[in-house]
């Protein structure tokens, strides 16, 4: 967006004098080159995107404060980067408020509707009960879409910790989508990668395969549905989005998706209705709480899977001295550590309201200890290996544990999307923002809201449907996400902000930079664009690609260890603030076509 397109949205709501005087006299020059890192002392922002980070800078300079910035930022990637987010999504927000020293955490997360049965993916053509097949099926079907959290998560997040209204935030957004913006590969690929799905569907074709070419890099794109819905959310507030017409259209769509004639593979309608919005709650939770040599650890819980596992891995690496140790074998440890986890998470997580999750014994020190003894030290890399889950409950005070016989091993392979995006907003008070959003797949269920701009989710997806299981689908049930928006405060009062999307890796992307900062004493910088490593009880390890061939690759494959190389393992975003104030702001230099981020001063 340019600069007179921000002038004209915000005087276009009328915001106060002394913000449209302050943008206008401030805002810097539209024609820097992007950047993935930057330093200062009074405010950042990171996310995948230039023109996000842009809005969302400019809402800090205008005076917003970090909540205010990061949903600015959201609706911006909203436009921009709509494969992995939008509202026709969920996320989890973290928010450090510096005035009480705490962190909250917000569960946006969609919820399946009130039709559903566990049985959720079975092929109603089948005669013997056979499900669905993943591609293109499931994730292209109205059967995956879960009510959306993220419109109502922006909202909450705006009255109880933000200044600005939702009209207000909303402002460059729909300037962005009204102006265009210009296309880069990222977007182009994205759009290649499902033109298949996206052909499908009689709104989604038009708006992304114009004439059924996708559209070129360095070409202007505009989306002036999503200006409206964003502007009919602007004016009539969220009500409009779940008990109005944007409600109503999202029930229609997902009952009878817009299919061409001659889809090129079978389309399911799903049973989500107008009251399953209209039932929709954003839950205000407080975070995963941990240690890790001597850094205070916040992360996002229940019913995401981020905050435990990684806070369990963590525990288990606590016993090894890792910074003593030469790369390959300490990231040895972490490879095991994250096996054990994992087995963990695949046996007992699951959204809190519905289970009964053992979460203290899991995340005990005293259960780490006896864990490690678990833990391999050859590895045992086949590509059917499958660590065992431990047992959590003699860790904690429970009277009447439901879980009184061990879980089996899950076997289930993860099918999940490597999509989703990560933001990251400090403001000049020290508030601070961790947010990661999700449509599900890159390009969610493919199937856009027809007249209103943006894709539907396929998070239902992530639920786990062989049975019994504690992330089984049930109504108004929320799927286990990965999803893993993290702070940690250094012994020294440094203060660190980060996420990453990636599907189940966002939880090893997470631990990867973690471990690259307190063991390895990499800055934040480094700590992002170093070789990622991923193991999730799923047999071998993914790797970037290339690593295989590096000193610490070629040292691990002599270890036994078993490598795969994947195309992308995370996007992350990151501020760190030292305890002398200075701030730096990172984002990728290269995976996903490198992200952006922006300083105030
Ligand atoms: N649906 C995933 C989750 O909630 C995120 C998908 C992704 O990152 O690609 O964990």
């Amino acid at each position: 967006m340019n600069r007179r397109s921000i002038r004209t949205a915000l005087v276009g709501v009328g915001l106060c004098v002394w913000i449209t005087v302050g943008v206008w006299l401030s805002l810097p020059a539209r024609s820097q080159q992007p950047s993935h890192i930057a330093t200062g002392t009074s405010g950042a922002v990171a996310s995948v995107d230039v023109d996000a980070t842009q809005i969302g800078i400019d809402i800090l300079r205008a005076g917003g404060n970090a909540v205010d910035a990061a949903i600015a930022t959201a609706a911006a990637l909203g436009v921009t980067d709509p494969f992995s987010a939008g509202i026709g999504g969920g996320g989890f927000m973290m928010i450090y408020q510096p005035e009480g020293d705490t962190v909250i955490t917000l569960d946006g997360r969609e919820e399946a509707p009130a039709a559903t049965i566990p049985d959720l993916f079975r092929d109603p053509d089948s005669t013997t009960g056979d499900s669905l097949p993943f591609f293109p099926n499931r994730i292209s079907s109205g059967l995956a879409v879960g009510v959306p959290g993220t419109p109502l998560n922006w909202a909450t997040a705006l009255e109880r910790y933000g200044t600005l209204s939702l009209s207000e935030v909303l402002q460059p957004a729909i300037a962005l989508a009204e102006d265009g913006f210009t296309v880069d590969q990222t977007f182009a690929d994205q759009i290649t990668q499902n033109q298949g799905r996206f052909t499908a569907f009689t709104s989604t074709q038009p708006l992304y395969l114009p004439n059924g070419d996708v559209p070129e890099v360095g070409s202007l794109f505009r989306n002036p549905d999503i200006a409206k819905t964003y502007r009919l959310l602007a004016e009539k507030g969220v009500n409009a989005f779940y008990r109005g017409e944007i409600g109503q259209a999202i029930a229609q769509t997902v009952q009878a998706p817009p299919v061409i004639v001659d889809p090129p593979f079978k389309v399911w309608p799903g049973r989500l209705t107008a009251a399953d919005l209209d039932r929709y709650e954003v839950r205000i939770r407080p975070p995963v709480e941990s240690t890790y040599r001597g850094y205070r650890f916040y992360g996002m819980g229940l019913p995401s899977s981020g905050g435990i596992t990684v806070a369990q891995t963590l525990n288990l690496l606590a016993g090894y001295n890792l910074s003593a140790m030469e790369r390959a074998a300490a990231l040895h440890w972490l490879i095991e550590a994250e096996r054990l986890a994992f087995s963990d998470r695949n046996a007992y997580l699951g959204d809190l309201e519905y289970v009964d999750v053992p979460t203290p014994g899991l995340l005990s020190t005293d259960y780490a200890t006896s864990r490690r003894a678990d833990l391999l030290s050859q590895p045992p890399e086949t590509a059917d290996y499958r660590a065992t889950p431990g047992n959590p409950l003699p860790y904690q005070q429970d009277p009447s544990p439901s879980l009184n016989t061990m879980p089996t091993v899950s076997n289930v392979e993860e099918l999940e999307g490597r999509s989703t995006t990560h933001l990251t907003v400090i403001d000049d008070a020290g508030m601070a923002v961790s947010y990661t959003l999700t449509l599900e797949s890159t390009g969610g269920s493919g199937i856009v809201v027809p007249g209103y701009g943006f894709i539907l989710n396929n998070e239902l997806t992530d639920f786990n449907t062989e049975v019994p299981h504690p992330n089984v689908p049930e109504p108004g049930k929320r799927p286990r996400s990965s999803m893993a928006p993290t702070m940690a405060v250094a012994p020294d009062g440094g203060f660190i902000a980060w996420g990453s999307p990636g599907g189940s890796t966002i939880i090893t992307t997470v631990l990867g930079i973690a471990v690259n900062i307190i063991d390895f004493e990499m800055d934040l910088e480094a700590a992002i664009a170093a070789p990622r490593i991923s193991q999730r009880n799923g047999g071998a390890t993914l790797v970037d690609q290339g690593f295989e061939e590096s000193d610490i690759g070629k040292a691990l494959l002599a270890k036994d260890h078993l490598l795969l190389s994947a195309t992308e393992i995370g996007a992350a975003t990151g501020i760190f603030v030292k305890s002398d104030g200075v701030l730096t702001a990172v984002a990728e230099p290269n995976r996903r076509g490198g992200g952006s981020a922006m300083a105030l001063k």
